[in-house]
Formats: C-alpha cells, structure tokens, sequence
C-alpha cells in the first residue's frame, strides 16, 4: 500500500530585530548600560538628554507638518512659515512629552530647548522646509547573521532585521531655480561635486554639537562618534534607497541642532579645538571672543529671569528664551556647523561607501548577539557584557555606574603599594 510522506512542520523562527539607533549606537556607547536600558528596560533616573532630543524632533516635524498643510492649501512658502506660531508649537510638543512622562527638570534645559527650537523653527525652517520630501519614513531591511563564536549559539538564526526611521528626507530637483539657490542645495553641491538633476539627501537631526574630528587610528571596538553617524545615515542611505519611490540617495546629512545656536560653553569648545586643529569648520580667536561676551551676557539677562519666577515656571522659560537670541554668530557659519554631510559616494574614486558602513553594523549585530548568547550561558550579566568606560559624560550619568567594575576601576581611591621584585 503506499505511503505518503508527511512532513513535520518547522520550528518557530523570529528574526532578531535591531534598531540602529536604539540598539546598534547604544550597544556602541556601552554595552552593559545598554544590556540594563534597552534589553532590561531600567528606566533612567535623569533622562535629561532624552527629552531634549525627543523635544526637538517634535518641534521639528510638527513645524514641518504645520507648513506641509499650508503649502497643499495652496499658500507661498513664505506664507506658510509664517503661520508657525513658536510659542504654540513649543507648548503643543512639551505637553504631548509631559503626557509620556518626559519632562525636562532644569528650567535652564527647558529655556535652552527653546530658544533652539526658535531657531530651528525660523532660520533653519526657511532653509529646510521648502527641501522636504517627507519626514519620519520608516525603513526596514534583512541582513546575514554571522555564526556565533563556539558555546555562544543561543537561538537559531541566520539573518536579522535592520529597522530605522529617517527624520526628513529631501527632494532635490535642480530644475526649480528656488530649490537650486537653496544654500543647503548649494552646501551638499560644494561638497559632492557632481550631482545629477534630481537627487535626495537624507537628514538626521542629533541633538548634540559638531563633534572634534575623530583622533586618527579608530578603535575597533570603540569606534568614534564620528563614524557611528557616518555608517548610519549611510545604512538610512542603502535602506532609503530600496524603497520604490525613492530618488538617487547621493548623501546623508546629520544636522547638529546645538550649532543652530551655541552657548559660551559651546564656543569655549570651539576655540579650544580650533587651537589644537581638531575642528574642520572654525572660526578666528578674534570672533569667538567678541561672539562669548555676548553670549555670556545673554546668558545672564536669561537667568536673571528665571532666578526671579516660582517654582518651574514654563512662562518664564518662554521668556527667558528670548533673551538668548539672536546669536551673534553669522548664520552662515551656524548652518555651516550644524551641517555634516556624508556623500554616499566617495568623492574622489566614485565608489560606494555604504558596503563598509554595513559592514561595520554586521559586527555590532554579531558584538550584541555574542554578548546575549554568553549572558545566556553563563546567567551572568556583568561578566557578559562588554563596557564601555571612554567616554566620562556617559558614564557620569549611567545608572549602572555605582555597581559597574570599570567604573569603580577608574574612580576608587588608589592606596601607594609595595612593588615585589620579580
Ligand atoms: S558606568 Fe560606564 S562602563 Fe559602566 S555600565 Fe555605565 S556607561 Fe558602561
């Protein structure tokens, strides 16, 4: 009689997902505090940076938004940046934050956030918005997971999800003489060379300064932030550029929001890494000292406002955030700063960049699925992790730190000791 064959049905098979910036870029700043944040889901204790990158970001895109609608009612460009209302949009995105549970404590932060958030919703919303194409775009991919080291394998997988989200990407089109003298059109031309007649950058706001240029020889498993940015808006780039509607993507553009309008501190910064040649947009001595007194009267005027409010008053931070403008930096110099652009091609051999960029996350997709594999075979975290103690600021405002080795390594009190001859 014959028989017929059945076959079983296969085992359950869930692509690991990885985010590039909540996984890959926090698993690089360290990779125990990401094990215990992301992984762990500690919730932080001082979430300071976090509510002023989400708080630009939602200026930002509600700036866009508000513009967008304006534009498609058939108003000027001109007539739809007026009808931002700052103030308005500022307040609409602190309560929706505050909704989250992300409030920013120090009414300095919070005057800061604002005035930065002036500037990006007028000089910068002037130059950027009309170059939109659509913001917030959601991208995926699936790359090859590498075989674990030996006794690391805890989970079958051979591939693994690459998920991202790009914050504005642009629509270049030469052809319209607006978009052509567009100085940020003119910035990414200077810098690519040749470009074809329609084309799309990507951008990624950071909610940081211009970094100093990385020190020469990169640390493989340190890399410097300067290049994490660069494979990422270069992955965005490859990610960007499968999508069906998508242009030529010829660079990704990472917009530090800070340089739209530096402080005192941010200019000290400045002249130190101009005078040790660690900067590749700087200014003369000269400047940056008329541009500090300024900014430290601002400064002052600012808090004299604050000092006088009760309690956490957010009318006060309103206020005070005038007093911080204008910069007395040129605009020119500020976009020129606050733009970093990374060509998707390699100016000079034409070749593509992105291979490498992919390449370098592939790791840290293998760094992280090692270090799970040994916390799962171990039943350790500590042991498992790799730490990352580089960088003081992040380890000054980590959680983790009053029980991390590698930070008890570098501030525990050192007694003088004997050395035993050999
Ligand atoms: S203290 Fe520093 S090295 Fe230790 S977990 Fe935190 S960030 Fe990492």
């Amino acid at each position: 009689m014959a028989t017929i064959k059945l076959s079983s049905k296969p085992g359950v098979y869930e692509l690991p997902s990885y985010s590039l910036t909540g996984d890959l870029l926090g698993y690089l700043r360290c990779g125990l505090q990401y094990r215990y944040t992301r992984i762990g889901k500690m919730p932080s204790r001082a979430p300071v940076q976090l509510w002023f990158g989400n708080f630009i970001h939602g200026v930002l895109d509600e700036g866009f938004r508000i513009y967008d609608v304006e534009r498609k009612a058939g108003k000027s460009s001109a007539e739809a940046l007026a009808a931002i209302d700052a103030d308005v949009v500022i307040e609409t995105i602190e309560s929706r934050l505050a909704a989250q549970g992300l409030v920013a404590w120090e009414p300095w932060l919070k005057t800061l956030g604002y005035a930065r958030a002036r500037v990006g919703l007028g000089e910068l919303a002037e130059v950027l918005f009309p170059l939109i194409h659509r913001s917030e775009v959601r991208l995926t991919g699936a790359r090859e997971l590498k075989p674990l080291p030996p006794g690391t394998a805890f989970r079958e997988a051979d591939r693994y999800e690459m998920v991202g989200v790009i914050d504005v990407v642009t629509d270049i089109e030469l052809s319209k003489p607006e978009v052509a003298s567009n100085p940020i059109v003119k910035l990414v031309e200077d810098c690519l060379g040749k470009v074809p007649d329609h084309f799309e950058v990507i951008i990624d706001y950071k909610g940081s300064r211009r970094p100093a240029l990385p020190p020469g020889k990169p640390t493989p498993k340190h890399p410097s932030l300067w290049d994490q940015y660069e494979w990422q808006v270069l992955t965005y780039a490859d990610l960007r550029g499968r999508q069906p509607d998508a242009h030529p993507v010829k660079a990704g553009l990472l917009l530090y929001v800070n340089e739209l309008l530096p402080l005192a501190s941010d200019l000290e910064e400045l002249r130190k890494e101009v005078a040790e040649g660690k900067t590749d947009i700087g200014a003369s001595e000269k400047d940056i000292k008329a541009w500090l007194k300024v900014c430290r009267d601002q400064r002052k005027e600012a808090s004299a406002i604050l000092d006088a409010a009760t309690g956490r008053d957010g009318a006060a931070a309103m206020k005070a955030s005038l007093n911080l403008l204008p910069s007395p930096v040129p605009w020119d110099l500020r976009l020129k700063r606050a733009l970093r652009i990374v060509p998707v091609e390699d100016p000079a051999t034409g070749k593509s960049r992105i291979p490498d960029a992919l390449k370098s996350f592939d790791d840290v997709v293998e760094w992280i699925e090692t270090c799970r594999g040994r916390e799962f075979h171990s039943g350790t975290i500590i042991k498992a992790w790799d730490r990352n103690s580089a960088d003081e600021g992040t380890c000054a405002a980590c959680d983790a730190r009053t029980w991390c080795p590698d930070f008890s390594n570098e501030t525990k009190p050192r007694l003088p000791a004997v050395k035993v001859a050999p």
